[in-house]
Parts: C-alpha cells; structure tokens; sequence
C-alpha cells in the first residue's frame, strides 16, 4: 500500500506526468497500486479496437496477468513477463493510444517494484 498523497505529489511533477491518469483513482489514503493499475487496464480494455495483434493480443495477456496478481495467483515469472509485455505493447502498437495503454503500468512498476513484487512473492512464488 502507499499514500495517495505520493502519487498526486508524483503526478504534480514533470517527470511523471503519466501518473495524472491514476489521480481520480485516489480517494482513499492507503492505494493499492497494483489494483489501481489492474482497474485502469480493464478501463482501457474497450477502446482497443484490435487492428493490430502487438495491442489486442498484448493488452489481454496484461490483463489476465495482473487479475492473477490481484488475487495472489501469480507464478514466478509472470511479473517480469508482464513488464516485458507492457513495454513490447508500448513500442509495437499502432496507434498512439495503444502505445499510452502500458504507460501508467510501466510508470508505476518503475516507481514502486515492490508494490508488484510483494504480490507474487506472498505466495512463495518469487518472480
Ligand atoms: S494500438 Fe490502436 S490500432 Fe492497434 S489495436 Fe490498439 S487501439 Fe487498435
């Protein structure tokens, strides 16, 4: 968990702009992050509009993984294979809105590793 007030203290910052998309998302003082991220995936999951494999393929295997996450159901290496994917659907994608689809996931993991990294170490699968 981490204060919401980093993350609008974050998002105020040049460097971080992508974080503004995750300030609505703050209402409480404690965030889980991952579930934040997990819930702004499945927002953007009907605006894909699957012209191209790298953002329909890649954003549903994100998806899939990071529900694994939230449910403590991950297996060791699904976090590095998700941050692989992100950056793969980040790069490849069409269109500029696939390419900002992974952007906040890749910012958050950048910023806090250990929010992902609990999760899929709480079960003794260390990814
Ligand atoms: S990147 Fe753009 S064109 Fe490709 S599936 Fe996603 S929304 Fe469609």
């Amino acid at each position: 968990m981490i204060k919401s007030e980093t993350v609008k203290t974050l998002a105020l910052t040049p460097q971080f702009p992508e974080l503004k998309k995750l300030v609505p998302f703050c209402s409480s003082e404690d965030v889980d992050l991952v579930r934040v991220i997990s819930d702004y995936i499945d927002s953007c999951q009907p605006k894909v509009c699957g012209r191209c494999s790298p953002c329909r393929i890649g954003m549903v295997r994100i998806q899939n993984l990071l529900h694994h996450m939230v449910r403590h159901e991950s297996i060791e290496g699904d976090l590095e294979r998700m941050i692989e994917l992100a950056s793969y659907v980040e790069e490849a994608s069409l269109c500029p809105l696939g390419k900002g689809f992974p952007t906040p996931l890749l910012t958050c993991y950048k910023l806090f590793p250990d929010e992902f990294k609990g999760l899929t170490a709480s079960l003794g699968h260390v990814a």
